[in-house]
């Protein structure tokens, strides 16, 4: 058996003044914020820490910084560099002769990494206060557990993780939750169910954006592929199934949704604001149109069967039980959700209708909004039941799908102001977005308007 190492980490400043030394004590002044992952949103509060000399540590389960990203980092984004960089960071950045991308080109997901999280994660603010491979378990108040009230506010926070194999606690005055919803993701199952049907043919499930036209590809070559969803991701995947069905011609695709139409699904085309997001539903709506996707719509999938080697999805169609049957491939892209897991020990108010934080549910639920009508938030709407803790970036939307990376480096900026004792600054709103006006704010997919368009995923 694996033996376990115990070690505490404790960042303790030094003063000489045992007054103030005392009452840093009292406040936990001393002890460092701790960072829950090291993606987009994670780099960003760290940023924003160094400007207000704040001790902190960055605690990321993934070998590398943007650990998510990496999974999807063939993908193109569809946001230019200029909304995908921290102001602050930049700022870091700057310091250590950093060349910054053209702000006008969109990225994949790789050179996101490679050329702004990679080098923010190595500035000497950073790097030495990063901890990869830990996994955080749990979070807890100090010796006590959730029921406890008296005193609470003035524990400090402790965080169990795994580290390497090994077991490590770190102490903390605040907690900063940035470790996302991808790499959770929600099931083929309408309902979000999951079943142990669809557990046993996991081996021929992809949950995610797999790189068809690279490492993948021999997967897909000469496939029945069926895939699964209707946001930016699934149509991602699907061009490139077409791309690939270009060479290997016995290559079969079918998008399956539970969209009452696929016209719901191509989002606002040459009216999208931002114009490789638009693109995408032109490319997809030609590709619908010529036949090369074959859309089954709407189809309600209940359960998976396994059969020979094959999975039939089995599902609701206008009320009546159909199957997709022989199918090879399966890929899943209904979208992600939250990870409440390591939270059981922390007071949270989080919105059961999505999962987001409570006070953010009614500007995001995607039932009444898309990405381009959210508006600008910061500590205010995040502040959690637990004093000093916050959930931001994607964990902050729960199940919604419309979070952008511009919304979260706004909302730590306001959380790690509010952390630094800057009220006035965290009570401000910076945010700057792009104009996202196709998007509908009474979104209804089983309405047939053509107005009616998502444009987020
Ligand atoms: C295909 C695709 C395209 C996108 N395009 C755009 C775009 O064009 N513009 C835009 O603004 N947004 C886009 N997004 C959304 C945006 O990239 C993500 O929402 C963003 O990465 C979220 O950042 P985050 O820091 O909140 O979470 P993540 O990037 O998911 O980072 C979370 C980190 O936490 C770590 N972690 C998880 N659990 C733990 C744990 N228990 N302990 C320690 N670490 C943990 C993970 O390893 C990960 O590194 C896109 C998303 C996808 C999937």
């Amino acid at each position: 058996m694996k033996s376990i190492e115990i070690k505490v980490k404790s960042n303790c400043c030094q003063t000489n003044n045992l007054e103030s030394q005392v009452e840093n004590l009292k406040e936990n002044k001393h002890l460092p914020v701790a960072i829950i992952g090291a993606g987009s949103v994670g780099l960003a509060a760290a940023a924003h820490l160094t400007k207000y000399n704040q001790p902190f540590v960055i605690l990321e389960s993934g070998s590398q910084v943007g650990e998510n990203i990496s999974t999807w980092g063939h993908v193109r984004l569809f946001s230019p560099w200029e909304y995908n960089i921290d102001k602050v960071a930049k700022v870091l950045l700057a310091k250590q002769g950093w060349k910054e991308p053209n702000l006008n080109e969109l990225p994949t997901g790789n050179e996101l990494v490679a050329k702004y999280l990679k080098p923010l994660s190595n500035t000497p603010e950073i790097k030495d206060v990063l901890h990869l491979n830990t996994r955080v378990l749990s979070i807890s108040r100090k010796n006590i557990d959730k029921m406890k009230t008296a005193n609470r506010e003035k524990l400090p926070f402790v965080l169990y993780t795994e580290q390497d194999g090994s077991f490590k606690l770190f102490e903390a005055r605040a907690v900063i939750d940035a470790s996302g919803t991808w790499g959770n993701p929600n099931p083929a199952n309408s309902s979000g169910v999951w079943l142990k049907e669809e557990a046993s043919v996991h081996e021929q499930i992809f949950y995610g954006i797999p790189n068809i036209l690279g490492k993948d590809k021999n997967r897909y070559l000469n496939k029945r592929i069926a895939v699964i969803g209707s946001g930016h991701s699934t149509i991602n995947a699907l061009l490139e199934l077409a791309t690939l069905k270009e060479q290997s011609t016995e290559i079969e695709i079918f998008w399956v949704m539970r969209k009452q139409r696929a016209e719901d699904a191509y989002g606002g085309e040459d009216l999208d604001a931002l114009k490789a997001r638009g693109e995408l539903g032109s490319r997809i709506h030609q590709l619908v149109d010529s036949g090369i996707v074959n859309v089954i719509t709407p189809f309600r999938t209940q359960y998976l069967q396994g059969i020979n080697g094959k999975i039939n999805l089995v599902g609701d169609k206008n009320g009546e039980i159909q199957t997709i049957s022989n199918i090879d491939e399966l890929i899943v892209n209904t979208g992600n959700r939250p990870d409440f897991s390591i939270l059981s020990e922390v007071r949270t108010g989080i919105d059961t209708v999505t999962e987001s934080v409570s006070a953010l549910a009614p500007l995001i639920d995607p039932n009444i909004h898309s990405c381009g009508t959210v508006r600008p938030h910061g500590e205010k709407e995040l502040r959690q039941p637990e004093k000093d803790f916050y959930i931001v970036g994607a964990k902050s939307y729960g199940r919604a799908p419309t979070f952008l990376m511009a919304t979260g480096f706004e909302q730590v900026r306001s959380v790690v102001a509010y952390l630094s004792g800057d009220i006035e600054a965290s009570e401000k709103v910076e945010l700057d977005l792009p104009e996202t006006g196709v998007c509908s704010t009474n979104l209804n997919t089983s309405n047939n308007s053509s107005n009616n368009v998502s444009c987020c995923s």
